[in-house]
């Protein structure tokens, strides 16, 4: 058994490589265990106070990427929102093969994007699926502001957000509403992934899913889980 202390994201794949093996080998009892989603979010915990503290983890690059090039094994789907400080993998001290990114702004998912999550938690088998908003989301501001949109692309992205933001209507001044709007906007998508996907749904009510909504703080670099 791996400890808390050792355990990794990075080992972890190791250890979902080989669980994975194992269930496809002649001898079916599992090689190692699979980390839970608990332990999975931990991991992603201990990355990002590592982030937090600018001290990220030094990997061996060269030899990682050649063993991933047989396959790749992440234990997270992300959907995220595709502001250029808000990148997961950096957030969370997460390497290559580590994190299924699925980004769009606001992280919202249309139809194509739900499709990329499904085919990471249906055919690469992710246990967690984390939704990641962060503060002072520029997507939200423009849903909030109620402006009509320049192009039917920005309009069908601010039309995913409006719900959470009619949600939060009323509720304080300017910058208090923003920052409800977009803890909204984060409950909105992953209630929208399991409203959308009858796939995402099947593994979730069979427990092989765990979503997890999260919220990322620009100054501290903090990533805060929201209930
Ligand atoms: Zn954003």
């Amino acid at each position: 058994m791996i400890t808390r202390r050792e355990f990794s994201l990075a080992s972890a794949l190791v250890l979902a490589g080989g669980w994975r093996a194992a269930v496809h080998a002649a001898d079916p009892a599992p090689a190692r265990p699979v980390p839970s989603p608990g332990q999975i979010w931990e991991g992603l915990v201990a990355g990002n106070k590592r982030f937090v503290a600018g001290k990220p983890r030094l990997r061996a690059l060269a030899s990682l990427r050649r063993e991933l090039a047989r396959g790749q094994y992440p234990l997270v789907t992300v959907l995220g929102c595709s502001d250029s400080r808000v990148s997961p993998s950096l957030v969370f001290d997460q390497t290559v093969g580590d994190l299924f990114e699925v980004r769009a702004a606001g992280n919202v998912a249309d139809p194509v994007a739900l499709g990329s999550i499904e085919y990471a938690v249906d055919h690469l088998r992710t246990p967690l699926l984390l939704v990641l908003g962060h503060e002072k989301c520029g997507a939200v501001e423009a849903a909030a502001s109620g402006e009509p949109m320049p192009s039917p692309g920005l309009e069908a992205l601010v039309r995913h957000i409006k719900p959470a933001v009619e949600r939060v209507h009323g509720q304080g001044s300017a910058d208090t509403l923003l920052a409800r709007a977009v803890e909204a906007n984060v409950h909105q998508s992953a209630k929208d992934l399991l409203e959308s996907s009858a796939i995402l749904r099947r593994h979730a009510d069979g427990g092989r899913l765990t979503v997890v909504k999260a919220l990322y703080r620009l100054a501290t670099g903090e990533v805060v889980r929201l209930a």
